[in-house]
């Protein structure tokens, strides 16, 4: 029952959406695409756009959005249950919205198991960056899992859905066979295949599947709406996989290989959208590193268009990029050295970013009126002592100088921020083989580090929790019974301590 407050916001929703396209319903095939956290959220991912217009533009299938803002859970283009469609496509872009997965099937008042579902239940595909870092906590919960990039199989998938009609079991035993496709035990029992050896189930995913020409359609935001992170914005993807192999990261050492979209297309996208937007944002890993991205950003100074980028990595920001950046009206300028000390930044594969570079980049847009520095920096990290993390403190009073005495020139000193993390060792990374350090000496030098920057002046800091740590680490890394874990976190309405120790209490008995 569709109450009217929702009915409302999702008409506000839809009224300031540009580009949208919606199919009439049940004239096509239909699927559903969820992403298990708000509308807000889910419509800066640029991977769920795509999804969502992939399936659209296929000539049989139709599309429509699902977010976890409404209870009971609905579609957006009609205000349809999940329970109407006959495929639904999960995109899992960060590990604590698999909790939201869960309470997204009950909003659906679909049943969460796999194999108590019947075949007036639409099937669960699951992706996403995620599901490849580790997809034990779903595994009961879904029916196919797939470690792809959606233009690799996307339509294969959706064409062996039409061949087997309604014949399930067909289905499933002829999509498993698609590279980078996984269909679970549950679903294998449900409709008697032979489920997978218990070997199989426990293994990681098999390797990702990449798309050759994965810009050959236009990797852009296709819809539009100011109530997203990036309002307005339009995104546009440069690149896929990462050159770089900075040691704590998933994406640098299994989302390659590095490959980049070719200048002329990213022109030839952004000049055809700037009649709909004029703020375009730059999509990747190390937005730095597309071999022409200073001819890009000169083109948009040209174009007039103001231009954003995901990330900058400071060894490798060149001046013409922060140049247009100003030009832009950028007000924050975000760098992400992660450690204080060069030693603990060498173990990080980022040796080359001594303090002089970092200086040189905030130097550089403080001088062209860039006011405000966010820095990224995480604790907790193997082999960390107490000198490290007073090397944080340490660089941020040397650079707060520099920082105040450039902003003087523009008048204004402008805020300096910090965020701080708590490392997480990520599975199938380098940094994943070392002792992470005990929570009880991260909460030390949290407290440390806490001590030493409430002594500098006009330094916005925000500390980590540790306790979402150790549930971002359950995940990553956690095995089949993780997925208990998501339903008492679940049934203790994400009072996080709660489950943690209800959890802790199970694992212990087993
Ligand atoms: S942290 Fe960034 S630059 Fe380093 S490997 Fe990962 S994506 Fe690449």
């Amino acid at each position: 029952m569709v109450n009217f407050r929702q009915r409302q916001r999702i008409e506000l929703l839809l009224s300031a959406e540009r580009g949208a396209m919606r199919k009439p319903f049940g004239a096509q095939r239909m699927a559903g695409v969820v992403f298990p956290n708000t509308y807000h959220v889910g419509m800066s991912n640029l991977g769920f756009q795509y999804l969502h217009r992939l399936i659209n533009a296929h000539p049989n299938w139709a599309a429509e959005r699902f977010f976890t803002d409404f209870d009971p859970a609905l579609s957006l283009e009609h205000l349809r249950s999940p329970a109407d469609f006959e495929l639904l496509f999960f995109t899992v872009a960060f590990e604590l919205d698999y909790l939201n997965i869960v309470e997204f099937f009950e909003r659906a008042r679909i049943p969460l198991f796999t194999e108590e579902r019947g075949p007036e239940y639409p099937l669960i595909v699951c992706g996403g960056v995620c599901v490849d870092v580790n997809h034990h906590p779903i595994y009961p919960f879904v029916d196919i899992l797939v470690n792809a990039e959606a233009e690799a199989i996307l339509y294969d998938l959706l064409q062996l859905y039409e061949e087997a009609g309604d014949n399930r079991r067909r289905f499933l035993q002829d999509v498993r066979r698609l590279p980078g496709v996984e269909v679970t035990y549950g679903a294998c029992q449900r409709y008697d295949l032979d489920p997978p050896p218990i070997e199989e189930q426990r293994a990681p995913l098999p390797d990702r599947v990449e798309a050759r020409e994965f810009w050959s359609s236009p990797l852009c935001s296709h819809i539009l709406t100011p109530h997203t992170e990036f309002s307005d914005m339009c995104l546009v993807e440069l690149a896929r996989g990462c050159p770089y192999r900075c040691t704590f990261c998933f994406v640098g050492h299994n989302l390659n290989p590095y490959r980049t979209v070719p200048l002329d297309a990213l022109k030839t996208w952004i000049a055809e959208r700037t009649g709909m937007a004029k703020r375009f944002g730059f999509v990747a890993s190390a937005v730095a590193s597309h071999p022409q991205i200073d001819e890009l950003c000169e083109y948009c100074d040209e174009l007039g268009v103001a231009v954003s980028y995901s990330s900058l990595r400071a060894e490798d920001v060149t001046l013409p990029m922060l140049r247009t950046l100003a030009r832009s009206g950028a007000q924050m300028l975000t760098v992400a050295p992660e450690a204080g000390s060069f030693r603990l930044r060498r173990l990080l594969g980022k040796a080359r970013l001594p303090d002089e570079r970092l200086f040189w980049v905030i130097e550089q847009a403080l001088r062209l009126g860039i006011p405000n520095l966010k820095m990224y920096f995480m604790l907790g990290l193997p082999t960390e002592t107490e000198e490290d993390v007073l090397a944080i403190p340490d660089l941020i009073a040397r650079l707060r100088k520099e920082f105040v005495a450039g902003s003087r020139e523009h008048g204004r000193i402008g805020a300096l921020a910090l965020n701080i993390g708590v490392f997480v060792p990520i599975p199938k990374t380098p940094l994943a083989k070392f002792d992470p350090l005990p929570e009880e000496l991260t909460r030390r030098h949290l407290r440390l580090l806490e001590r030493q920057l409430r002594r500098l002046d006009n330094v916005r800091f925000t500390l980590p929790s540790l306790t979402l740590a150790r549930i971002q680490r359950l995940l990553v890394q956690g095995d089949l019974r993780t997925a208990d874990f998501l339903r008492l976190a679940h049934c203790c309405k994400k009072n996080w301590r709660e489950a943690l120790r209800e959890w802790e209490k199970v694992a212990a008995q087993a």
